[in-house]
C-alpha cells in the first residue's frame, strides 16, 4: 500500500486544473515494449522500468496523476494474445509501478478501465454482466494494491460507461469517466457526447468529458457543448493530431490517400506550442482535467504545465533557444512570441 499523496483528486480540482498526461500505450509501442495490433500492455510485466520511467518522464514534466498501465488489460485483450493467465499479476503490477512513481513527486494514482470490445448493443443484458465482471475483478485488483480514483476511459457506448461507473461507485471511489468521440457527432448508443456526459454525470460520475481520437482542434468545440450542460468537473484528454474538420479523428487521417492511423501520424504530429495553446484554450473554458492522449510525450506536458503557470523539475531544461547562436533565428515569430509570452 502507498503512502498516499498529500491531497485527493476532487480536493485539487477544487483548488484548480489538475494537469493529466495518458498515452502509454502509444509511447511505450513507440519504444518498443508494446506490439501494435493487439496494443495489450505486456511491457508491465516484461520491462517494468520501461513503464517506471516513463511515469517518471510524465512526472517531472508536471503530470499530477500516474495512470496505471491497464489499457486492455482486461480478459478479453489478453485471451487474444494467450496471456490470459497474465491478468492479475498484470494488473496488479501496473498499479505498483504507478504507485512507486507517484511517491517519488505528490502525484495521484489512478486506476483504468477502459472500453472492452466485449459491450454488445445486440445483447445489452449479456454482455453487460461480462463487461461488469471484467471491470470488477481489475478494479478489485487495483484497490488492493491502492489507487486514489479511477478514470474509466475511451468509452465508445454511453451504456458500458455507466456500467464502469457503477462498479467505481460500489467501490466508493472518486470517479473520472471520459468517452471516446470517434463517430461525429454520437456516442455508438446513440446519444450526443454531451448529453452523454450529462448523464454520467448525473449518476454519480465527479468527473466527464472526452478522451482520444481527436486533436485539439476538432474536440475543443465538443468539450466547449459538454462545459455548458456539466455543472460538475469537465476533463479533455486530446490526441496531439493536427485534425481537421474533414478529418475530425486521427482514425481518418489520410496521407497521399493511405489511412495514418496509427503507424504513420507522424507528419500530423502537433508542436509543443500548440499543445500548450490547446491547455490555454481548455482553461479559457472553464475545464477542470487538462492532458493528453494517444501519441502525447513529456515535451507536451512539460509545455502546457508551464503555459499554466507551472515549474516542473524538468523545467530545469526547457528550452532556451536564443541562447544558440544559429537555431535563435529559425525560430518562427509566432513561436518567439509565444516564448516571450511564456517567460513572462
Ligand atoms: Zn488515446
Amino acid at each position: 500500500m502507498s503512502n498516499r499523496a498529500t491531497r485527493g483528486i476532487l480536493e485539487r480540482l477544487h483548488n484548480g486544473i489538475v494537469l493529466g498526461a495518458e498515452g502509454y500505450v502509444f509511447e511505450l509501442e513507440r519504444r518498443g515494449y508494446i506490439k501494435a495490433g493487439p496494443y495489450v500492455p505486456e511491457v508491465v510485466l516484461d520491462a517494468p522500468e520501461a513503464v517506471k520511467e516513463l511515469h517518471r518522464e510524465f512526472l517531472r514534466a508536471g503530470c499530477e496523476v500516474m495512470v496505471a498501465l491497464t489499457y486492455y488489460a482486461h480478459r478479453e485483450k489478453l485471451k487474444d494474445v494467450g496471456r490470459e493467465n497474465d491478468l492479475e499479476r498484470m494488473n496488479r503490477q501496473a498499479v505498483r509501478l504507478a504507485n512507486e512513481v507517484a511517491r517519488e513527486g505528490d502525484a495521484l494514482v489512478a486506476g483504468n478501465i477502459c472500453n472492452t470490445w466485449a459491450y454488445d448493443l445486440h445483447d445489452v443484458q449479456a454482455s453487460s454482466k461480462v463487461v461488469r465482471a471484467m471491470y470488477e475483478e481489475q478494479l478489485g485488483w487495483a484497490v488492493e494494491e491502492g489507487i486514489d480514483f479511477v478514470i474509466a476511459e475511451t468509452n465508445d457506448y454511453l451504456g458500458e460507461a455507466l456500467i464502469g461507473l457503477e462498479v467505481i461507485k460500489q467501490l466508493g471511489l472518486p470517479a473520472m469517466v471520459t468517452l471516446a468521440s470517434v463517430q461525429p457527432e454520437h456516442t455508438r448508443d446513440g446519444y450526443t457526447y454531451a448529453e452523454a456526459c450529462k448523464i454520467l454525470a448525473d449518476h454519480g460520475a465527479d468527473i466527464v468529458g472526452l478522451n482520444c481520437d481527436r486533436g485539439p482542434q476538432t474536440m475543443l468545440p465538443l468539450i466547449e457543448q459538454v462545459r455548458a450542460v456539466v455543472p460538475g468537473y469537465v476533463a479533455v484528454q486530446p490526441v496531439p493530431y493536427k485534425t481537421t474538420a474533414s478529418a475530425p479523428t486521427f482514425e481518418a487521417l489520410t496521407r497521399n490517400g493511405e489511412r495514418a492511423f496509427p503507424l504513420a501520424l507522424e507528419p500530423f504530429m502537433c508542436t509543443r506550442f500548440e499543445m500548450a495553446d490547446f491547455a490555454l484554450q481548455a482553461q479559457a473554458l472553464g475545464v477542470n482535467y487538462i492532458g493528453i492522449c494517444c501519441g502525447g510525450a513529456p515535451h507536451y506536458v512539460r509545455a502546457m504545465a508551464e503555459v499554466l503557470g507551472r515549474t516542473t523539475p524538468a523545467s530545469k531544461y526547457s528550452p532556451a533557444i536564443e541562447l544558440h547562436p544559429m537555431l535563435g533565428v529559425q525560430v518562427e515569430e509566432k513561436d518567439q512570441e509565444f516564448l516571450a509570452d511564456w517567460k513572462s
